[in-house]
């Protein structure tokens, strides 16, 4: 499909006093994302806060005009020019969310009234196959339950879930129609207010099928990665505005995989539905790992104060932690909140690339492609559906270690546990 990004102006340039067409496109992207009155707000039921920004005269770059631009320049970091420049017309063409740009990042008191939140599906992706969908929107998920009491569990679309996900292209009958490939990415729709019921599209995160959708990590050349797109859908899917907070998964353009919350969207979050709820939580050290391929590791230590292991160059490893499980308490079953990690690598070379959880022999959680290296000493990882406690927790994290000096391949485990629910 060709591409319909009329509303990018095609040249930079453009100042005040001038007319004609490419105002025209200027002012279209301008109401498109929020910063000047449109009827796309409210096909988004949303409120603007644009009471200081005059209306504009279509076609004429006017005062009104300058102002929602300079807004613009403004949440995305750049000059407060007012003038269409190199930069700002640069940073238009980047692919984005198509959620319109508020003031305000969280809409006080628009949220789900419950925790058990439910999600399914009502078309998929063509572009990978549907359980891998389904597993990268689960890993998008576990993100937000890392941080917040809410657990997400997906079902039919008979059981008329809070979070409708579709894949779909061009005009697919909300007023909202994708672009093609590139431009807008994705959307998704605030929660209700309660104690109003939910109107049906309410929640729901609709992806442009027109992108080119993957989940390996580094994403090919012009492929999206879903897992960071739909955890930033999902932010909006709970109550989350943009954030204009650079780094912020919440920040509205795309700029390659982001599969972490940011501090910024941590605290949104929590601020709409509070932090997790632990009913217990148990912990072991780092020096009862075990590792997988003994044959590929260079050295191990087991120190008082951690683990401290140096791959061979050019080799990837899986280290277990198994935690102590409190399945049932005072006759009760506990459910499984977010693990947590301890750990450091000593450079970019020893990377902590995947880190799965098991309930037995269960597979429960994936976070694949995390990529992470320096210090982490309080890492988090979601289960996105808090499921009953069963046999006992497991821990397996996937490591790649480079080249370079054996300090430069060494990394340190040094604890490791988890939350249980009540
Ligand atoms: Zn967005
Ligand atoms: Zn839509």
């Amino acid at each position: 499909m060709a591409n319909q990004q009329d509303f990018i102006p095609t040249a930079a340039g453009l100042a005040a006093g001038a007319k004609g067409a490419e105002v025209e496109r200027l002012q279209t992207y301008l109401k498109k994302f929020g910063y000047l009155e449109s009827p796309v707000a409210e096909s988004f039921r949303i409120n603007t806060v644009l009471a200081s920004i005059p209306a504009a005269e279509k076609g004429t770059f006017d005062e009104g005009t300058m102002q929602a631009l300079k807004r613009f320049q403004t949440f995305n970091h750049l000059p407060a020019t007012g003038v269409l420049d190199e930069a700002t017309l640069a940073h238009m063409k980047l692919p984005r969310c198509g959620f319109p740009d508020l003031g305000e990042f969280t809409n006080t008191g628009r949220k789900w009234p419950g925790t058990n939140l439910t999600y399914g599906f009502q078309e998929f992706s063509l572009d990978i196959p549907a359980a891998q969908v389904i597993e990268a929107t689960a890993q998008a998920f576990a993100l937000w339950s890392a941080v917040t009491p809410l657990c997400f569990r997906r079902v039919a679309l008979s059981a008329n879930p809070n979070i409708i996900i579709r894949f779909v292209s061009g005009d697919h009958g909300d007023g909202n129609a994708f672009d093609g490939p590139s431009g807008v990415l994705a959307h998704a729709f605030f929660p209700p207010f309660p104690p109003n019921p939910p109107e049906p599209i309410q929640g729901d995160a609709h992806f442009d099928e027109d992108e080119n959708w993957t989940i390996a990590i580094p994403p090919a050349a012009g492929k999206i990665d879903l897992v960071t797109v739909a955890a930033h859908e999902f932010g909006h899917s709970l109550g989350l505005g943009h954030s204009a907070v650079a780094g912020a998964l919440m920040a509205p353009f795309y700029a390659g995989p982001h599969r972490f919350l940011h501090s910024d969207d941590i605290a949104g979050i929590q601020s709409i539905y509070g932090g997790s709820f632990i009913a217990h939580a148990m912990w072991v050290h780092g020096t009862s790992i075990q590792i997988e391929l003994p044959e590929q590791i260079e050295s191990v230590r087991r120190l008082g104060f951690y683990t401290r292991i140096v791959g061979k160059p050019n080799t990837t490893n899986w280290f277990h932690f198994a935690i102590p499980t409190p399945v049932i308490v005072d006759n009760d079953r506990k459910q499984v909140g977010p693990i947590i990690l301890r750990f450091r690598t000593l450079s970019a070379n020893a990377v902590v690339r995947d880190v799965h959880i098991y309930d037995g022999e269960a597979r429960i959680a994936a976070h694949n492609g995390v990529n992470l290296s320096g210090d982490h000493f309080f890492e988090r990882f979601g289960v996105a559906h808090c499921p009953d406690v069963l046999w006992g927790l497991g821990i397996s994290i996937g490591v790649t270690f480079g080249g370079g000096t054996a300090n430069q391949r060494s990394m340190d485990f040094i604890a490791a546990g988890c939350d249980f629910r009540p």
